[in-house]
């Protein structure tokens, strides 16, 4: 098995955590042992989202999607922001914020529950009103951690100590970005993901009745 960041190791990852006994729980409540947290920081593509979510639901994972109101890439307000949305919990998800600090307005599409995009050291662990912020203790401690960021594991792929079940309870951070789209690097998937945004948006210019 090879470690691609792409979506046939992510499956295998995922049953990896299957085999390995896990629960996928949602930030409801305090994590316990055998749960995993599945978390998803949206940071580029809702596309990519979608993708993952609907090849999660198709393996029975439930996981949680973080989405942004105030995102360079993607907007949220959009018609195609509202049908992700609708997409995403109509596949058993859930919806969170991912928050651009210091704004963690929570309005109706989301559920109470948070994480900020890119954190300073300051506030990144610190209680947030109204909501669980992800990074808070009780949800969040380094031992019980992982993220793919930047197609970097900062302890490796996680997939054989899932199977094994040797991790007590785990918060998993995957960026669905960075296996939806092609690249045996990070530079090369996100120049994949351009090419796909190029042709999403030709296709957008069609549906607006402009001339191409
Ligand atoms: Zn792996
Ligand atoms: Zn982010």
């Amino acid at each position: 098995m090879t470690c691609a960041f792409d979506l046939d190791h992510y499956r295998e990852l995922l049953e990896a955590a299957k085999a390995g006994g896990y629960r996928f729980t949602l930030f409801d409540r305090e994590p316990r042992a055998g749960d995993l947290l599945l978390r998803h920081d949206v940071d580029l593509s809702l596309d990519a989202a979608l993708e993952m979510a609907e090849l999660e639901a198709g393996v029975g994972v439930k996981a949680t999607y973080f989405l942004m109101t105030r995102s360079e890439f993607y907007n949220l307000g959009a018609p195609s922001g509202d049908a992700a949305i609708e997409r995403l919990r109509g596949l058993g998800h859930r919806v969170g914020l991912h928050a651009v600090h210091p704004d963690a307005a929570i309005d109706e599409r989301f559920d109470p529950v948070l994480a900020w995009h890119n954190p300073d050291p300051g506030y990144m662990t610190e209680p947030v009103e109204g909501a669980v912020n992800v990074m808070q203790p009780g949800f969040f401690d380094a031992e019980h951690y992982r993220s793919d960021s930047n197609q970097r594991w900062r302890h490796g792929c996680p997939h054989e100590q899932l199977a094994r079940g040797e991790l007590q309870w785990l918060q998993l951070l995957v960026h669905p970005e960075i296996w939806v789209f092609p690249g045996r690097t990070m530079g090369e998937t996100m120049l994949a993901m351009l090419d796909a945004e190029r042709e999403r948006r030709l296709d957008r210019l069609r549906a607006d009745r402009i001339d191409l």
